[in-house]
């Protein structure tokens, strides 16, 4: 049985990413330092922020703070951010290439750190700036400010874009992937050129997901469904369904990242390896598959922009 919780998925640039990241996406700045700190403190080695979350200083807090307290050094921990690429849907204008140099020394700066671990662009809503952003990243790689570089919430189209261009391909592509969204095609064609799945909200189906007044998201009513399977599943293997969740991310292949300002739950997000999904519980959830993600509420990330 695969033991994820010391397990790493080797990229194209030989960096590995611990299998089990924690998520810091609404985690406000004035909480995220000790989330963070106690997130490392339980065991995660693999912390994701994003300019967007505007929380990244206090993300670097708590990772400095962390290294200090249990005697780590910053190679312990694999660290991503993102960039934020613009929305002109959104009024923000799409960063240039340059731009996107300046965003990621400045999400460095807020970090307090020298180079990242993984650094994505966060959606494709650059628009005619994305090949550009995608050059500033294969500069960012060669000057060793990032040891890996991706890109997330892009779709087949996205990723040929860059392809036909003759550039190098993404290390890695962030997107939702739990067993209500398990994006096939867009999994196949990463698999075919060695861009790595790494799965955000994995635990979308659950009750207790973005529930919080202001973690609102459009869909998740709309999704929400009365089938028992994943309840079914983890009563058999005597776990919870977010154990449930996590677990079928990673026997995919796929490093999760999962968020929680709650320091019991962060210890059981993290503790997935006393139990192994089988064949038929895979085969099972396969059938879940319903297309759509339901993380993104304004307006649908993964078509073509
Ligand atoms: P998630 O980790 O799938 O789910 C988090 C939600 O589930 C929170 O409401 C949390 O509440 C609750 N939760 C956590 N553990 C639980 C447990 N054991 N039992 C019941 N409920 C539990 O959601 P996410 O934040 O959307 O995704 C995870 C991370 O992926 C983000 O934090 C971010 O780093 C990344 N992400 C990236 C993108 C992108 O566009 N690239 C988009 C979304 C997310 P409490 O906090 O109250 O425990």
């Amino acid at each position: 049985m695969t033991k994820f919780r010391s397990e790493s998925l080797t990229l194209n640039t030989d960096t590995k990413i611990p299998f089990i990241g924690f998520g810091t996406y609404l985690i406000p700045s004035d909480e995220a330092a000790a989330a963070v700190r106690t997130a490392i403190d339980v065991g995660y080695r693999h912390i994701d922020t994003a300019e967007f979350y505007h929380n990244e200083e206090s993300v670097g807090e708590g990772i400095r703070a962390a290294l200090k307290d249990i005697s780590l050094s910053r190679e312990d921990i694999f660290v991503t951010t993102k960039l934020w690429p613009g929305n002109p849907e959104w009024d923000m204008p799409a960063k240039t290439q340059e731009q996107t140099l300046v965003a990621a020394r400045a999400s460095l700066a807020r970090l307090g750190l020298d180079y990242v671990d993984l650094y994505l662009i966060h959606s494709p809503h650059g628009g005619a700036e994305r090949l550009g952003q995608w050059k500033a990243l294969l500069e960012l790689r060669n000057s060793k400010k990032a040891r890996a570089i991706g890109v997330s919430n892009y779709n087949i189209a996205h990723l040929e874009e860059i392809r036909n261009a003759g550039l190098p391909m993404p290390d890695a592509n962030q997107i939702e992937l739990h067993p209500w969204s398990q994006k096939t095609e867009l999994i196949a064609y990463m698999r075919a050129h060695q861009i790595a799945p790494i799965a955000y909200s994995s635990l979308a189906p659950l009750s207790t997901w973005r529930t919080a007044p202001d973690h609102h998201s459009a869909k998740t009513g709309e999704m929400r469904e009365t089938d028992t399977t994943l309840t079914r599943i983890a009563v058999k293997h005597g776990v919870s369904e977010a154990q449930l969740l996590l677990r079928w991310g990673m026997q995919n292949g796929y490093p999760v990242l999962p968020k929680s300002t709650k320091r019991e739950r962060m210890i059981s997000n993290f503790d997935l390896d006393g139990f192994s999904l089988d064949e038929a519980d895979m085969a099972e959830i396969r059938g879940l598959d319903r297309g759509d993600g339901l993380a993104w509420t304004g307006g649908d990330p993964t078509r073509a922009v």
